[in-house]
């Protein structure tokens, strides 16, 4: 049942997607867990196939338990609809397989996540896509950077792991012009903080392994999109497989009703962290999109609602030493090579995801060697004030 409008995100997360089982009346759903739906004759099967009938056929095209947590995060991003992915990485190939074909030229942002460059760079080169890659400020005008056979731009806000924030607004209206479709990865912010639909993007991506699923439990990725690219992402994961597992499409669906809940906590303990860091005489710099002095401090007001994030990094005085000395002071928060889950976690990317680098390029992407990246969860703020305090202490 489609809900009424206006409704605000902490609504729409219990109750988008929601329905009760036909058979039972449970308002938990089951777990669709069958990879093919029988035909009732033969008509109804013809009826299927030539696209006269719409019902489930085969769940590599879909399945129900998936498309309960595909309609809950479109309704969260303002979009027709979502497509679910085995990963974040499947949901990002699809997307870039459905707009671009060799001999186009994309436009990438030079902070994306480490796995969406080695992507661009290593598989869709030798696909005979051709790429220029550009500082995040430089790609507010990508216009610039337009060949005769550019097609698309690539970009995220904030951006991982020093907190950059694009200005999507300016980017999308200017990409437009350019004719280059916006193609968002949204995983950071979420849909609780930011909808780059709204803002002219063709695609929302997240890694869903990440807040929208946000125990570390899954490994999960989903496209919000409308239109033709909706309908092309649906066909592509019919054509490039991918599709999520009926099981991990569940915990989807049930982990996106607590997510305001989750990510408003989240931002609350990155605010208060980022603020309790600057004032701390051992730390050099904070990047968080929340703290005044953030660069890009005015943008990431105008573009982000209800809070800036759960992730934030810093630099500490004392350099690499200090930072793995810092990481060994920390009891409740572990070092995992993820981030976004109800536990705060930490991680040092120039020997994580950044590690693969050369050291010229991690110095161009800001990653230095004594950078340290928390992702802050939902444990008790002043809990989180005394394990960093302590950490401090250590360095
Ligand atoms: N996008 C971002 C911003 C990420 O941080 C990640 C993973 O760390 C991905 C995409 C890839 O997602 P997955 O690991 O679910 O394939």
């Amino acid at each position: 049942m489609p809900l009424r409008p206006g409704l605000k995100a902490s609504t729409i997360a219990v109750h988008a997607g929601s329905r009760l089982d036909p058979s039972t009346g449970s308002p938990t759903p089951p777990v669709y867990r069958t990879s093919a739906f029988a035909f009732e004759s033969i008509d109804e099967m013809i009826e299927t196939f030539a696209g006269r009938k719409q019902r489930f056929i085969y769940s590599r095209y879909s399945n129900p338990t998936v498309v309960e947590a595909e309609e809950r995060l479109a309704a969260l991003e303002g979009a027709e609809g979502a497509v679910a992915f085995s990963s974040g990485m499947a949901a990002i190939t699809a997307s870039l397989m459905s707009v671009v074909s060799a001999g186009d030229h994309v436009v990438v942002q030079r902070d994306l996540y480490g796995g969406t460059t080695r992507l661009l760079e290593r598989v869709f080169t030798r696909m005979g896509v051709e790429l220029t890659i550009v500082g995040t400020e430089e790609l507010e005008s990508p216009g610039d950077h337009r060949r005769p056979n550019s097609k698309a731009l690539f970009c995220e806000s904030p951006t991982n792991p020093t907190l950059r924030v694009l200005d999507l607004d300016a980017t999308c209206r200017r990409a437009r012009e350019a004719g280059l479709i916006v193609i968002a990865d949204n995983t950071f912010a979420t849909p609780i903080h930011q909808n780059p639909l709204a803002a002219g993007a063709s695609f929302s991506i997240h890694s869903a392994t990440k807040y929208l699923a946000g125990h570390g439990d899954l490994i999960a990725g989903i496209v919000a999109a409308n239109g033709e690219h909706l309908a092309r992402l649906r066909d592509l994961r019919i054509e490039l497989g991918g599709s999520l597992d009926p099981d991990a499409g569940w915990v989807l669906a049930r982990s996106l009703k607590t997510l305001p809940l989750r990510v408003r906590a989240q931002s609350a303990n990155a605010m208060a962290i980022a603020a309790r860091l600057e004032s701390h005489a051992a730390v050099a710099r904070v990047h968080y999109p929340g703290l005044p002095s953030h660069p890009r401090h005015a943008v990431a007001r105008r573009q982000m609602r209800g809070g800036f994030g759960g992730m934030l990094s810093f630099e500490l005085k004392g350099g690499e030493g200090a930072a793995r000395r810092f990481v060994e002071g920390l009891s409740l928060v572990r070092l995992l090579p993820t981030l976004g889950g109800i536990e705060t976690s930490v991680s040092l990317p120039a020997f994580s995801s950044h590690f693969s680098l050369s050291p010229e390029a991690r110095a161009a992407a800001g990653v230095t060697d004594g950078l340290v990246r928390l992702s802050l969860g939902i444990e008790e703020t002043s809990d989180l004030v005394e394990e960093i305090d302590r950490a401090l202490a250590n360095v």
